[in-house]
């Protein structure tokens, strides 16, 4: 079972590394390791085998046991973030506990994480996520609405905005899953415009079926799980 995790783990940065080149890209994406649903041993695996040490989960009482059950090791090297949904009032652990955040799809969530975040830790690092494919049923600021709500965010004390997040629709066809990455690149070039002096550097895109069309089209953090851990079983999850 370890060696098979090393084992799709390394396929993945092979994948990675190959799109890199391909789009002249070389050393410009990082993987976040998308371990939601899995165990610990999976994490802490992975960090004694390999130089991975970014983390991505999606349930924030899941997350912050992992949190918890790994702070002494690894010289408290290891990186997390927070890439699910955000319910308001569940904002305050995740600023006292997480080190990213790419889910941030409305103004008051921001707020709240400027207030929570505590003082001796670094800056809260954040994502506005874009509901770039345009469906009614996905979490997402728009579009159109997206300079305006960073024109508020950038002003908040304790947080750092650093770029755009998408998960658009599902597509087949590598043509297909380059188009919402397009828009995502045009929108993150018309915020670093808009704020030159700001450290807006990270487009989080691409998970397991459509990298190699993100890191094409600029991302800088692909987000996988499947790939490198398996396929997730939600029977325990609500
Ligand atoms: C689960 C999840 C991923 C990983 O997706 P895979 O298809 O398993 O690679 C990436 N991003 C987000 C926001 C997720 O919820």
């Amino acid at each position: 079972m370890k060696n098979e995790l090393i084992a799709r783990y390394q396929q993945v940065q092979q994948r990675i590394e190959k799109a890199c080149e391909s789009a002249q890209r070389q050393g410009q994406v990082q993987l976040l390791a998308v371990s939601k649903t899995k165990p610990l041993e999976d994490i802490l695996t992975l960090a004694r085998e390999t130089e991975q040490r970014a983390f991505g989960e999606n349930y924030l009482q899941e997350g912050l046991e992992k949190i918890d059950a790994a702070k002494n090791q690894f010289d408290g090297e290891l990186e997390w973030h927070f890439i699910g949904p955000i319910q308001s009032n569940k904002t305050r652990p995740i600023a006292e506990h997480f080190d990213w955040v790419h889910s941030v799809d409305r103004l008051k969530i921001a707020r709240r994480f400027s207030e929570q975040r505590p003082n001796d830790l670094p800056p809260l690092q954040i994502l506005l996520e874009v509901n770039v494919s345009g469906e009614a049923t996905k979490a997402g600021i728009t579009p159109e609405a997206l300079m305006d709500v960073a024109a508020e965010v950038v002003s908040l004390p304790n947080l750092t905005l650093r770029g755009l997040m998408a998960i658009p629709a599902r597509a087949d066809s590598l043509e297909a899953q380059r188009q919402p990455f397009i828009q995502m690149q045009q929108l993150l070039k018309q915020l670093q415009q808009t704020y030159p002096d700001l450290p807006l550097d990270t487009l989080s895109m691409g998970m397991s079926a459509d990298l190699e069309a993100a890191i094409m089209e600029g991302a800088t953090i692909v987000r996988i799980g499947t790939d490198i851990f398996g396929a997730r079983d939600y029977s325990n999850k609500a």
